[in-house]
Order: structure tokens, then C-alpha cells, then sequence
């Protein structure tokens, strides 16, 4: 379990995310009377872009310049959402690179992704097998996999060049988004797709739909309280700022998955694994931090499983 540190940050908001987290029908007009308090107060102000649960009232809790991304560098900062506690990426993402087959982070490269492995072999330990789905499938590593396991699997990715280098290679994957599927899938698998997707409680809707009654969903974000990004400020490659709308915390993933729509974190676990391996001393120090990391629950990586309110609980 992981504690929920960052509800702690202020009093003030504390109480407002706590009456969040009550999820009071008529709470709306007392979370417009806390906002306006908190304007007052000069902790809040309006941005130029609304959060999922209807604030446009955000703190700057970050600003810094990333350069993970060759000769380029791009300023960006993290603004906290003064309702919800909910963090985004300022200025918001576009996600106009995504179908133009431009996305910084598509790698396009047909091969054995070395975290297929891992995830599949989370998802064996509690979907025995049926049908798959692999939403943001990149090149369809995964499904490759998760067919040789037995599995039914497809991918859909939004990427054009990713999905026909797959398609090259023979895989069961297409263009398209989680909204377009038809039928229900015993898994659905977003690794490292939620944070990059600005209609969050659509995602979330689709995603619903898609688990039928008992489907289960394996979902990776990046973990901005991990000990890797707080080590390195804003070196760490998970803020990936021109392309993650959404920056999270496992308190905050919790909290949006459960206020947004009806699905239930049924499992939530850290991993110490998106900072790539380095040479030399940096290697050294980065291997011994993913591990610490991971082994107190502070990896830089949240890895959940999500369940439909039918299906039975973990
Ligand atoms: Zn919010």
C-alpha cells in the first residue's frame, strides 16, 4: 500500500481533496467556495486549461527543462490541480503527433520489447487466457507474446508507421483508438498510455466498455514521486512534457480512476524500471536506485489492475 503522502501538502487543500474523495453528490458548490478560497489565499490561479473534475485552478508545483530529446530541449512546468490534486503538464500536450506518426515516444522497431515479458507475466497471474488487447501496442511486441502464450490478441495503436512496421512483421494489430473496438476483452493492456490521453473520462468510459463484466485492465504510468524522478529533478525521461498531459502520483491515479468512472484499483504496485540503463558510474548508481527503489515501494513506474464494479475483488 502506498501512503498517500501528497494529500499532506497543504491543509487547505487536503480538506477539499478529502471532500473529493467522499465524492458527495452536492459537493460542487462547496468545491467552488474552497477554489475561491484558495484564489484568495494566492495559492490558486486560473489556467488555460480544465482539469477532469471541472477546476481550472492549479498551483505551480514545478518548472524545469527537459532535455531527454538529442539536440533539443523544451521548458515546461507542472501545475497541481487545486480540487482534485490531479497534476498536468504546462504548456498541455497536443495530441496531434500521435496519428502523424511523429510521437517522441513511438520506438517503431520490431523486436522483443524487454518489458512484454514482465507484463504478460502479470497479467498470466491472474487472466489464465482469452481474449487480449493492447491499447497503444507501438509495433505489437506484446501481442506477439501474448499470442506465442496462447493467448487471442490484438493491438491498436494510433501511430501509422508503428501498426505497419507491425503489420509487416504478421502481427494481429491495426490503427485505431479504445473507443472503435467492438466486443470485450478478458484483458486490456495500456502500458504507458493514460498520461498521454487529454479525455481522460473518456479513456477511462472506453475502457469500461471494453472489460465487459469481467475483463481486467493492466494499465503503467509513470510515478512522479518515485525516488528516481525526485533524485533527478527534471532530467527524469518519465515527465516526457510535449507529450504526458497527465503527470501522476499513485495517490492521484487512485483517486482520478475511481472519481472519473466506475472501474475499481483492485492492485497497485511501484516498479523501478522507465529510467534506461546508463554507462559506467551513472549505470551503476541508476541500477542500485531502481532497485532500492523498487524494493520500497518507490519506483518511478506505477503498475495497476483495474476491475469493472461486477467483477468479483482481488
Ligand atoms: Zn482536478
Amino acid at each position: 500500500m502506498i501512503a498517500e503522502t501528497d494529500l499532506s501538502r497543504s491543509p487547505a487543500i487536503g480538506v477539499v481533496i478529502a471532500s473529493v474523495i467522499a465524492r458527495q453528490p452536492s459537493s460542487h458548490h462547496a468545491w467552488d467556495l474552497n477554489e475561491e478560497l484558495l484564489v484568495s489565499q494566492g495559492v490558486c490561479d486560473m489556467k488555460n486549461a480544465i482539469c477532469p473534475c471541472g477546476s481550472a485552478r492549479y498551483t505551480t508545483v514545478f518548472s524545469g527543462t527537459y532535455r531527454r530529446m538529442g539536440d533539443d530541449s523544451y521548458d515546461f512546468e507542472v501545475a497541481e490541480c487545486c480540487v482534485c490534486g490531479l497534476r498536468r503538464t504546462m504548456p498541455p500536450p497536443s495530441d496531434v503527433v500521435y496519428k502523424s506518426g511523429q510521437a517522441h515516444s513511438s520506438e517503431r522497431e520490431v523486436g522483443a520489447a524487454p518489458w512484454s515479458a514482465p507484463i504478460l507475466d502479470a497479467i498470466k497471474t491472474r487472466v489464465p487466457g482469452g481474449r487480449l488487447l493492447d491499447v497503444g501496442c507501438n509495433v505489437g511486441d506484446l501481442v506477439a507474446l501474448a499470442l506465442e502464450a496462447g493467448f487471442d490478441a490484438q493491438g491498436i495503436d494510433l501511430d501509422p508507421r508503428a501498426i505497419a512496421a507491425g503489420r509487416q512483421a504478421g502481427r494481429p494489430v491495426q490503427v485505431g483508438s479504445l473507443d472503435s473496438q467492438s466486443g470485450t476483452f478478458d484483458a486490456v493492456v495500456m502500458n504507458h498510455v493514460l498520461e498521454h490521453v487529454v479525455d481522460l473520462p473518456r479513456l477511462l468510459s472506453s475502457l469500461q466498455r471494453a472489460l465487459g463484466e469481467t475483463g481486467l485492465a493492466f494499465i503503467y504510468v509513470p510515478n512522479y514521486t518515485g525516488l528516481l524522478p525526485r533524485i533527478m529533478g527534471d532530467s527524469w525521461i518519465g515527465w516526457l512534457p510535449m507529450e504526458h498531459v497527465w503527470q501522476f502520483s499513485p495517490a492521484s491515479f487512485r483517486r482520478s480512476v475511481e472519481t472519473l468512472s466506475s472501474l475499481r484499483v483492485v492492485e497497485l504496485a511501484t516498479n523501478g524500471v522507465i529510467e534506461p540503463p546508463s554507462q559506467g558510474v551513472k549505470g551503476v548508481l541508476k541500477r542500485a536506485v531502481a532497485v532500492l527503489s523498487t524494493a520500497t515501494g518507490q519506483g518511478d513506474e506505477i503498475a495497476a489492475v483495474l476491475a469493472t464494479p461486477l467483477a468479483g475483488s482481488a
